[in-house]
């Protein structure tokens, strides 16, 4: 099984991935995440998303395409993946297809003024890329690894506030097109965490 999942930033994509690759056993790939990694190493393809994510657009869909289509070569990504990131725009899910079957799209919905609230308060783990926020999580350090938690340079307000536009720009089309293929599923991403996550697992156990 392969699942994208599809919202803004700020939507939980990401927690809401990371969960549900785990219980559902399934390799949870987040774009955001191997182009930071780039970043971090300094690489040719991480100084040149760099300047792309810094000012909140999006790197671009030959960049993000080629470096997908290498990614599902890999062996791990044999048994089901979860796209967290990917696709963004309309080129990129096109792509897609030609990589691998999509059997469902979760759509999670919320607002701009919601979005921007919860990335103020967003911390992310240097070291492990666990999310937390500091209206529910109080420390400076990881529950999991005890890295240092980190402000994600692109999560201040006026950077995304440009990422939700370009979301409402290039990714929201997405969510017709995925309509169109009947395998769309949109869901209330302003619910308490554990309930959304039951949710969400009750519509993926189905598939
Ligand atoms: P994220 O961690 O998913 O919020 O992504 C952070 C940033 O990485 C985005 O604002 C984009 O600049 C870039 N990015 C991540 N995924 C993609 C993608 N599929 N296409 C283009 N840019 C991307």
């Amino acid at each position: 099984m392969n699942v994208v999942f599809l919202g803004p930033p700020g939507s939980g994509k990401g927690t809401m991935a990371s969960r549900m690759a785990k219980r559902c056993n399934l390799l949870h790939l987040s774009t955001g995440d191997m182009l930071r990694a780039e970043i971090k190493q300094g690489t040719e393809l991480g100084n040149l998303a760099k300047s792309f994510i810094d000012k909140g657009a999006l790197v671009p869909d030959s960049v993000i395409i080629d470096m997908m289509s290498n990614r599902f070569l890999e062996e791990d990504a044999k048994n089901g993946v979860l796209l967290d990131g990917f696709p963004r725009t309309t080129a990129q899910a096109e792509a897609l297809e030609s990589i691998a079957n999509i059997d469902s799209c979760i759509n999670l919905v919320v607002a701009a003024e919601v979005v921007v609230n919860r990335v103020a308060s967003r911390r992310v783990c240097a070291n492990c890329g666990e999310v937390y926020s500091i209206k529910t999580y109080a420390k400076s350090d990881c529950e999991k690894c005890a890295g240092e938690l980190t402000i994600r340079p692109d999560d201040n307000e006026k950077t995304i506030r440009a990422r939700f536009a370009v979301y409402e720009e290039q990714t929201a089309p997405l969510i017709e097109y995925y309509t169109d293929k009947g395998i769309l599923e949109s869901v209330d991403a302003t619910m308490p965490i554990e309930e959304e996550a039951e949710y969400i697992y009750g519509i993926l156990s189905k598939i």
